[in-house]
């Protein structure tokens, strides 16, 4: 901890804790006590710490070709472009390595898309209050929250914000400079917050009518995190763009755009580039990935255990209204929004060997990979009950 601290600039403020190894749901620290991780690295090891699977596939890749550059065709990247094209919404897809850069790349195609339909002001981008889409200056200027911002203006230009869930803001907000909309179907650093049933609806329907792209940014609530391989599917509407990041190689950097093949056609040669996206053995770990997602029982375990959870932390409040306003969510990202904050539930959690998270100071969120068992749900809502009794 001296060392990191000493030498390692101080952007995060961490817990006195040393992880040193993973399996399934369980991390262990450098003295060997047990943490049941609720966190899942925040939405990337959704299919647990180290699947046998992934570390199969990425030893495996690696012994065979750890990088070579995107002026070559390398098989891991086009098996798991097909695999998500073939199972969402999209024709084409652009590797980079993670979340901001996913993000970066569909504001960069929105805009060249636009200017291609002949459209030379049309640039701007609507995005949601309490949004996330990451820290590079496009992704951070796109994100709702000024207190990411402040300290780092002016920022880029071209985005607009309205309330999430608003349909009527977004429709006042479009104007003839408006190119596209960014938002997250559910958002996750924002307190998860999920949409009304038809709102993704309204939105799709006034993209429709005013010629502007759709972008979903999936990078936390996709790859099987809400109980089905992509959140938008709950919500019969399909975007034009969508990013991924975090779950996508298990564990390993990797983000994608994936893109409709209309839209994709505007980025040509030269356009845009990653030295490292679609590194071999993080595309090999995304295949693996994928295949679980795909043809085991992780989603139905996700949707099951989700809803078990859910029932549990409903419960809870019920029985403590004073301290637990709501709960909310979807599959495996679920919130609980305190009248208190939350800073110290969590490091109770911690000391006593669950990992939980709070954003926004009162919103306590939960991320547990989403092989988790009952059991040990009932271990987090048991424990949670146990502050909240002393509280
Ligand atoms: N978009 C969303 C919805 C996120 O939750 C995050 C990270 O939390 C990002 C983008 C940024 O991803 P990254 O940290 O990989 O750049």
């Amino acid at each position: 901890m001296r060392i990191t601290n000493e030498n390692i600039f101080q952007t995060y403020s961490r817990y006195p804790v040393t992880l040193v190894r993973g399996k399934g749901t369980k991390v262990w620290d450098e003295r060997g006590k047990e943490y049941l991780d609720f966190l899942s690295g925040i939405a990337v090891c959704n299919l647990g710490h180290c699947h046998p699977a992934v570390v199969r596939a990425a030893q495996a890749q690696m012994k065979k070709l750890i990088h070579v550059s995107n002026f070559f065709y390398t098989e891991p990247q086009a098996e798991l472009a097909r695999l998500l094209t073939g199972n969402s919404f999209a024709d084409q897809v652009f590797f980079c390595n993670s979340g901001a850069e996913a993000n970066e790349s569909a504001l960069k195609l929105a805009r060249k898309f636009s200017l291609q339909q002949g459209n030379q002001n049309r640039y701007e981008v609507i995005t949601m209050h309490y949004s996330f889409h990451g820290r590079t200056f496009a992704t951070l200027s796109a994100t709702a929250q000024k207190k990411f911002h402040t300290g780092f203006e002016p920022l880029l230009p071209g985005f607009r914000y309205v309330p999430f869930n608003d349909a009527g803001a977004l429709k006042k907000a479009v104007n003839k400079n408006t190119c596209a909309v960014l938002l997250e179907p559910i958002q996750g650093e924002g307190g998860v917050n999920c949409p009304d049933d038809d709102y993704l609806k309204k939105v799709r329907k006034l993209c429709d009518e005013h010629g502007l792209l759709l972008i979903f940014d999936e990078v936390q609530v996709g790859m099987g995190r809400t109980g089905k391989l992509f959140a938008y599917q709950h919500y019969g509407v399909e975007p034009d763009i969508m990013t991924l990041a975090k779950a996508l190689a298990g564990g390993l950097p990797a983000g994608a755009m994936l893109a409709k093949k209309h839209v994709a056609e505007s980025f040509s040669p030269g356009s845009h580039a990653s030295t490292f996206g679609g590194n071999p053995v993080c595309m090999a770990a995304g295949v693996a990935v994928m295949e679980i997602l795909l043809h085991g029982t992780v989603l139905e375990n996700c949707r099951s255990m989700g809803t078990y959870f859910m029932q549990g932390l409903e419960s809870l409040k019920q029985r403590y209204p004073s301290i637990i306003k709501v709960v909310r969510g979807k599959g495996l990202i679920i919130g609980m929004e305190l009248t208190i904050e939350g800073k110290e539930i969590v490091s109770t959690c911690l000391k006593q060997g669950i990992i939980i998270n709070c954003t926004l100071d009162k919103i306590l969120r939960f991320l547990p990979p989403l092989i988790v068992k009952k059991q040990e749900i009932d271990r987090c809502l048991k424990m949670l009950e146990s502050i909240f009794a002393k509280l």
